[in-house]
């Protein structure tokens, strides 16, 4: 099969092109050459995340790979084998990000059900900036997953604040009967269940004191309920390597019949006041919640691979980011999935993931409804 080029520096040209493609020819079978890898970043090239997920997702499906170093712009790319089911563990060695590594491999393994328990464990960072945090893996992305059909536990063994890291995770995928099913998310406003939730690391708890009490005067009255102290929640990790400090809104909400949230969570920095980090989650939060959409900015582009892979349908989203139009044009490169926006309101986008031919090889093409329960 010939290569597909990919200009590494499309859209928003970052890590996540990279890591979409690599997770798109592991279970199309596709070879790649991926040229211009993060051309436009401050430090172009592959840095060592990025590597990593090269390396997790070679040894899902025994590619042959050139290009792998540190600043490498150009990377090829050929799976071996379709993507194989088996326990896997990735050190990645620094702070960097174990949930951007597992982004990249969880897709594939999910292309096909399970017939074993798979254990994904991983080790490296689990509270990142710019990348998506334990906390909200598992409260906002995990029920998305389960509503797609995947039997998944997930579990937090040891923190990896940035910039330390030597945090632990282990995820583990359990078969289920229906692979990855179809299904619409296009929540409109309603009522949530909000959380105001401090994770501290080494750091004096009356910061976390302070980003609770500006959360209740920010969001004190929200659809005529109080957020008051029974709705306050701090987690303090005794067993950091450093100092950290994550600030989240997390608002469960009801979609016909399962329950989801989102997060929105803010990262403490030295010369940010606690009030400020916790006032600009609770901004993010008040942004969706006046949407009254289903996804916030990062749920979106992190959504649209996974409902790809199931069989398409539908989600409402705020404005689309760069990362969930770059996410788009991605999976149409492929030929894996067309994604449609269409604007519905002021920042209330619904977007329709309509799932198109490309196959890994060796997956039945008959049916239907095969092609809608199954990748
Ligand atoms: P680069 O360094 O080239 O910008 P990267 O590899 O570090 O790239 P991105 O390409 O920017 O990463 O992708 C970051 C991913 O992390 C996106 O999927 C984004 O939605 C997600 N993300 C970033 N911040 C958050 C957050 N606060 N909550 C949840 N997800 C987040």
């Amino acid at each position: 099969m010939y290569p597909l080029i990919i200009d590494g520096s499309r859209g928003e040209g970052g890590g996540q092109i990279l890591r979409t493609s690599l997770t798109l020819s592991a279970i199309t079978g596709r070879p790649i050459v991926l040229e211009n890898i993060r051309a436009g970043r401050e430090k172009p090239g592959l840095m060592r995340q990025h590597m990593m997920a090269i390396r997790a997702a070679t040894e899902t499906c025994a590619a042959e790979v050139t290009g792998i170093a540190l600043g490498s712009q150009k990377v090829t790319f050929r799976p071996q084998t379709p993507p194989k089911h088996a326990n896997y563990t990735f050190a990645i060695g620094s702070a960097g990000s174990t949930m951007l590594v597992l982004q990249t491999i969880l897709p594939i393994l999910l292309s096909k059900p399970a017939s074993e328990p798979i254990t994904i464990t991983l080790e490296g960072g689990t509270h990142n900036p710019m990348a998506p945090p334990w906390s909200f893996f598992v409260n906002a992305f995990v029920p998305v997953l389960r509503r797609f059909g995947v039997h998944l536990d997930a579990k937090l063994i040891r923190p990896g604040f940035y910039p330390a890291g030597g945090g632990k995770v282990e995820v583990t995928l359990r078969p289920s009967s229906t692979g990855l099913v179809a299904c619409d998310l296009l929540r409109a406003a309603g009522e949530v269940e909000l959380n105001s939730v401090v994770e501290i690391a080494k750091i004096p708890s009356a910061a976390g004191k302070r980003e609770h009490t500006q959360a209740i005067s920010l969001l004190g009255q929200v659809h005529g309920k109080t957020l008051d102290r029974r709705h306050l929640e701090t987690i303090t990790y005794e067993d950091a390597l450093c100092a950290g400090n994550i600030y989240g809104v997390r608002a469960k909400h009801r979609y016909e019949d399962a329950e989801f949230a989102e997060y929105f969570v803010t990262f403490g920095e030295r010369g940010l006041s606690a009030e400020t980090v916790a006032r600009d989650s609770c901004e993010q939060f008040l942004r969706w919640d006046a949407a009254g959409v289903f996804a916030g900015e990062h749920l979106a582009d992190q959504l649209l691979l996974p409902m790809a892979l199931g069989g398409g349908g539908r989600f409402s989203t705020l404005a689309p980011s760069l990362h969930t139009t770059t996410q788009a044009e991605t999976l149409a490169l492929f030929g894996v999935a067309e994604v449609g926006f269409q604007e519905r309101g002021d920042d209330h986008f619904d977007v329709e993931v309509r799932r198109l031919g490309a196959r890994p090889p060796g997956t039945a093409k008959g049916g239907e409804e095969t092609a809608r329960r199954t990748l």
